[in-house]
Formats: structure tokens, C-alpha cells, sequence
């Protein structure tokens, strides 16, 4: 090969670029959060509990996509709401299809649940969700623009039993991963017979009264008089008090249907709270309603209630239903407020350290070993000091470090260091992973 010429280095003429702060010219879009590693074990933890009571309650998994037609939410969730009236992210599709990032879970639940029969399956059906819900709100803390929501539902049966099971499923949620002194607020607003008279009351009053109203409650108040009672406008909190309450206009039947489910849940140890005022935010909903609040939030960390009427709006016949959706990010915020420590314990880890190519090469197939045997191993094999690793062990907190080096890559044995006294002792390959266990379990017992 002939000699080539190193090519002259001319020095550069452009101004150098500004020394950046190294976090990249994009951010996250405003009110979309990224949840990143350091939160992971209160994710963890959430998702695990929600698990573990869908489990115990017999739920089962129902995914729905993140897109669906904007006309599933305008139809089933209300077009006067303030979700679908301002917060839905809405656009067409390159084929011309409306279609709308989803801003909450139980309308598609319910589309899922005619589109493929599931009432022919189970009846009721009881099925959790849990994912991304996306809304066009001004973002602060507690009010993102896309959240996520852990869901239960109960569709096909109007037993207040189910009422009760929905808000005892999401009480255990919260008791399992210690949300302190959870608050249960539970009202019934009544069905198709009972609602009208008392729509009407309610109407008489607030036009009584129009003047002292705030600018979107005078807007709202022919449309959805309802919402009126839960607007956080000081005149407006101070007109409610003389408001005509539901619970005197319920008929017979959604009387006892009330009656029953504050029973069933008291029965069940559960302390609540009644709350004339509570009427949620969206159209299907009849019947019980709920939320669960924390003193240590301004807004609820959950809500629900039965929406009989969904089935009727999507699909022309009435389909008794009932559910609830967590916020997770609400239920972060509170338990960190709280000083509570993630209820997710990660099985102890081994660290796994090589020096030298030889042992470099062989360590994949030897962290395949101990990870087929159930074991969670960490490494930082980009290091090429044993210094470096045991550093980084140090900083992962693993119990063992495993150490495999050229001389034990020759002899067939490898080194287990108990990083908290430091001792170490030399295992045979043949055998390691069982060392590895009896180890580990001592760790756990000190631990
Ligand atoms: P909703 O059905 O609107 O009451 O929502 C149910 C739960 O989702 C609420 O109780 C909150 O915990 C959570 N949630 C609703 N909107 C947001 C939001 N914009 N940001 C964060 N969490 C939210």
C-alpha cells in the first residue's frame, strides 16, 4: 500500500457553536411529559397493584387504540362537555377520517365491547385498562395534556353490587400502593325518570339568580346545568349552597339503588363521604357517582359512576355498565408529597463484572444463565477496569458482585463479592447460579 499523504488540517473559520447545556435542540410538546427511569418503581408499583386487584376481582386485560373516531367521544361523552367541547385533540386523517386522540377510556371500552360481542363472553364483563389519556388542557401541576389512567369496568349488569365492587376494587388500588387517608366522595344523580324534574329545578334556580353566575357557567347553564354545581368559581361555590340537591328528587328506584350501594360499601369497611354536589363531567353517566380525593391534592386522583345510557347512545339499546379511572401521575404526586416510598420491591440483583477479552466474550452466555434462572443481572461491561465496575456495582446497590476475569476465565470459575462486607469466595462455572442463589438469600436475610 503506498504511503498515503495525511490530508492538511485547515483550521476552522466558522465561528465555534455555543457550548450547548447537552439537552438537545427539542423538547417534549408542552403539557406531554416524559415518565423516565428515576420514576419507574412508583410506575412499577401502580401497575403492579392495579394488577394484582384486577386479578383478585376477576378483571380482565382490554386494550383499546389510542386513536379513534371523534365522533365515538362527541356522541358518547357529551358534545356540551368540557372534554369533548374543548380539550380533544381532533384532526383528519390523510384518508379524511375525523378521528381524536382518546380523552378518556371508557367510551372505547364500550365501543370495544359491541364491536366484538364481548357480552356474549362474560356477563358482565369486567375488564381493566390502563394507558394514555390525551386532553387539551392549560398544563400545571396535576393537569397534564397527556396522562394516564388506570381503569376498571363492570358492563352488563346493574346490580349495585357492581357499583360497590368498582369503588372497592379502586380503594384497593390505593390501599396497596398507601395513598394516605384516601377520600371517598359518592352522590347519585338520578336516571332518565327522576333527572328532568330536577334538571328543571335546578335550571329555575341558577336563571333566578343568572347575574351573579361566572361567564362560563352563564354559558352552560341551558345546556348542562349540572356542571354548574361543581364550578370552582368563588360566586359560583357561593350560589350552590341554596342549589336544589339531587338526593330530594330521586325516584323510588334510583333511591334504593343508592341506598343499597352506600350500604354495600360500608359493609365493606369502607369510610365515604356523601357529596350532593359531585355530578361529574360527562354526559353518560346516571346513578352512582364518585371520586376519590387526597388532603394533600387539589384535584381528585379518581372518578367514576355507572353510565347505563352509553350503550344506548352507541349501539340503541340501554347496557347497565359502571366504572372508574385512577390518574396515575395524580397518585405519584401524592405519594411522593407524602414521603411514602414506592410499595414495588425489585428482586436483588447481581452485578456482573468481566476484565479481559476472553472473559468480556464469555460473559454474555454466563449472564444468560443466571437470567434463565430468574436472576435480574446488571453490568456495565462498556468499562473496562475492575475498578470501574466495582465502582459502578457500588452505585446499582446489587448485593453480589460476580467477578470474571482471564484467570477465571481459564481456570472455569468465577468470583462471588458480597458487596456489603466485601468478602469474596471463588465458584466453580459448573456451578455458579446455585452459589449464586444460597447467596443471594443470605443477602435478603440480612437485608
Ligand atoms: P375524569 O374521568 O376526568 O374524572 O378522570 C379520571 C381521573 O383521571 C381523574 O380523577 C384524574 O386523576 C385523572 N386526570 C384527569 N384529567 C387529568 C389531567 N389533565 N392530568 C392528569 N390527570 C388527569
Amino acid at each position: 500500500m503506498s504511503a498515503q499523504k495525511k490530508p492538511s488540517v485547515s483550521k476552522p473559520t466558522a465561528k465555534k457553536p455555543k457550548k450547548s447545556s447537552g439537552a438537545g435542540n427539542f423538547q417534549a410538546v408542552k403539557g406531554m411529559p416524559d415518565v423516565i427511569p428515576r420514576d419507574e418503581a412508583w410506575w412499577k408499583a401502580i401497575l403492579e397493584a392495579g394488577r394484582s386487584v384486577a386479578e383478585l376481582h376477576d378483571f380482565h386485560y382490554l386494550e383499546t387504540p389510542i386513536l379513534e373516531s371523534a365522533e365515538l367521544f362527541e356522541a358518547g361523552v357529551g358534545a356540551a362537555t368540557d372534554v369533548v367541547e374543548k380539550q380533544m385533540f381532533t384532526f383528519r386523517t390523510k384518508g379524511g377520517d375525523r378521528v381524536a386522540l382518546r380523552p378518556e377510556g371508557t367510551a372505547p371500552v364500550m365501543r370495544a365491547y359491541l364491536e366484538h360481542h364481548l357480552g356474549y363472553f362474560a356477563s358482565p364483563l369486567k375488564a381493566y385498562y390502563e394507558g394514555p389519556m390525551f386532553r387539551y388542557e392549560r398544563p400545571q401541576s396535576g393537569r397534564e395534556r397527556q396522562f394516564h389512567q388506570w381503569g376498571f369496568e363492570i358492563i352488563g349488569d346493574g346490580d349495585p353490587v357492581y357499583d360497590a365492587e368498582i369503588i372497592l376494587a379502586t380503594m384497593a388500588l390505593f390501599r396497596a400502593v398507601n395513598v394516605p387517608t384516601p377520600a371517598l366522595k359518592v352522590n347519585s344523580i338520578g336516571c332518565k325518570v327522576c333527572r328532568p324534574s330536577y334538571r328543571e329545578k335546578l335550571k329555575n334556580y341558577y336563571r333566578s339568580r343568572e347575574k351573579e353566575l361566572c361567564k362560563d357557567c352563564a354559558r352552560r347553564l341551558e345546556k348542562n346545568p349540572f356542571r354548574l354545581l361543581d364550578c370552582a368559581e368563588k360566586d359560583c361555590v357561593a350560589l350552590r349552597a341554596e342549589a336544589p340537591i339531587i338526593l330530594d328528587y330521586l325516584c323510588q328506584s334510583c333511591n334504593a339503588h343508592f341506598k343499597s350501594v352506600l350500604e354495600l360499601v360500608e359493609d365493606n369497611g369502607v369510610p365515604y363521604e356523601p357529596d350532593p354536589y359531585l355530578v361529574r363531567g360527562l354526559d353518560y353517566y346516571n346513578r352512582t357517582v364518585f371520586e376519590v380525593w387526597s388532603p394533600a391534592a387539589p384535584h381528585a386522583l379518581a372518578g367514576g359512576g355507572r353510565y347505563d345510557y352509553l350503550g344506548e347512545i352507541l349501539a340503541g339499546r340501554p347496557i347497565p355498565a359502571v366504572g372508574s379511572a385512577v390518574g396515575i401521575e395524580r397518585v405519584i404526586a401524592v405519594l411522593k408529597a407524602a414521603g411514602v416510598s414506592p410499595a414495588h420491591h425489585p428482586r436483588a440483583r447481581v452485578f456482573f463484572v468481566a476484565v479481559g477479552e476472553q472473559a468480556k466474550r464469555a460473559s454474555l452466555k454466563r449472564m444468560g444463565e443466571l437470567r434463565a434462572a430468574g436472576i435480574p443481572v446488571v453490568e456495565a461491561l462498556g468499562k473496562r477496569s475492575l475498578k470501574g465496575q466495582l465502582k459502578a456495582a457500588d452505585k446499582a446497590k446489587a448485593p453480589l458482585a460476580l467477578i470474571f476475569g482471564q484467570k477465571e476465565a481459564f481456570e472455569g470459575s468465577i468470583i462471588v463479592r458480597d458487596m456489603a462486607t466485601g468478602a469474596q469466595e471463588t465458584a466453580l462455572l459448573a456451578n455458579f447460579v446455585d452459589t449464586v442463589k444460597q447467596r443471594l438469600r443470605k443477602t435478603n436475610g440480612r437485608a
